[in-house]
């Protein structure tokens, strides 16, 4: 169970998030959506602490962070939460100069301190399971994006995350590529995998995801069941969003 409890994010005088509550149950996917600025991204990056809340709680697991502002966060509390979630960007954000498998390998290496040999054979499991081990010795230019991206969402699941985290992860990609990358993601869900996405891709969201919340300006405006917000939302606002994605 992944719980956020009253988030709010400020950067200077804008208040990002404004108090985000939200629950996350184990092995089920949920689909994060909204408008352009409505704060996605900014609250992907709080819950594996590429941004610093300004105040709330954040718990994964056995895990709890509490924020107040101002306060310093120490690099052993912002690893802690850290390892137990997987982070997938829009735009990949492989490491340019190490291939394919290397890229997966990094976080068992760097972090868990694996030997080499161990962290390849395990890097190949998982290229595999997203359909590239043919491709493990490449390096990121020579592939495309929705291979790219694959190896990303590998490289998010090296150290067993309890949640992988996805901001629009399809949206860079044409629809051919897209579709690559949401077979994955799909079979994932399929395994049980937690997962919180970020889309405009209502096509991906409704396909995969069983709780949707709907994020405006800051603050979660409806949530519920997928089904219910994409087919029969209540609120006003989120019927106007919903529309524009059909
Ligand atoms: P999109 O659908 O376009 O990706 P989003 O819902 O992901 O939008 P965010 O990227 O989280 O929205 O942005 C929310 C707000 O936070 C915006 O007003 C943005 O300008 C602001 N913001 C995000 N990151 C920063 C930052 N590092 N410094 C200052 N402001 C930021
Ligand atoms: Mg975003």
């Amino acid at each position: 169970m992944i719980e956020l409890t009253d988030i709010e994010k400020r950067f200077g005088d804008n208040l990002v998030l404004k108090g985000v509550n939200l629950r996350i149950p184990e092995g089920s996917v949920t689909a994060l959506i909204g408008p352009s600025g409505g704060g996605k991204s900014t609250l992907l990056r709080c819950i594996n602490l590429l941004e610093i809340p300004t105040s709330g709680k954040i718990r994964v697991g056995e895990e709890t962070l509490e924020f107040h502002p101002g306060m310093k966060l120490g690099w052993r509390d912002i690893r802690r939460l850290r390892s137990q979630t997987g982070m997938v960007f829009q735009n990949f954000q492989l490491f340019p100069h190490r291939t394919a498998i290397e890229n997966v390998m990094e976080g068992l290496v760097a972090v868990l301190k694996w030997p080499k040999a161990k962290a390849r054979e395990r890097g190949l499991e998982l290229l595999e399971k997203v359909g590239l081990a043919h491709k493990a010795d490449a390096w990121p230019a020579t592939l495309s994006g929705g291979q790219q991206q694959r190896v990303a969402i590998a490289r998010a699941l090296a150290l067993s995350p309890r949640v992988l985290l996805c901001d629009e992860p399809t949206s860079a990609l044409d629809p051919e590529l897209a579709g690559e990358v949401v077979e994955v993601l799909t079979q994932l869900a399929r395994e049980g995998t937690t997962m919180v996405i970020a889309t405009h891709d209502l096509r991906l969201a409704s396909r995969i995801a069983q709780q949707a919340a709907f994020l405006d300006a800051g603050s979660i405006v409806e949530i519920g069941s997928a089904q219910h917000i994409f087919s029969n939302p209540e609120r006003e606002r989120t019927k106007r969003f919903v529309a524009t994605l059909l």
